[in-house]
């Protein structure tokens, strides 16, 4: 699972602040602070991870990442 670590590097150089700030960014919904459910797909034969993240509650956020391993 060396590619989960890169992956997650990548999303912390998109926000600002520190670690705790980050961690309730992407765990915590914008508009409601409800708790984000995140799902990642890894697709081995395409080489790339699918990210989406979305709001259980009221839907926001539906996020969508393609990463692409090499
Ligand atoms: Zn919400």
């Amino acid at each position: 699972m060396s590619f989960d670590t890169e992956f997650k590097f990548e999303n912390f150089e998109e926000y600002f602040g520190d670690a705790d700030q980050v961690s309730k960014i992407i765990n915590e919904c914008e508009v409601c602070t409800a708790k984000m459910v995140h799902t990642h797909l890894s697709d081995y034969k395409n080489l790339c991870v699918q990210e989406s993240s979305r709001c259980p509650d009221c839907g926001h956020g539906n996020r969508k990442k393609i990463h692409v391993l090499n």
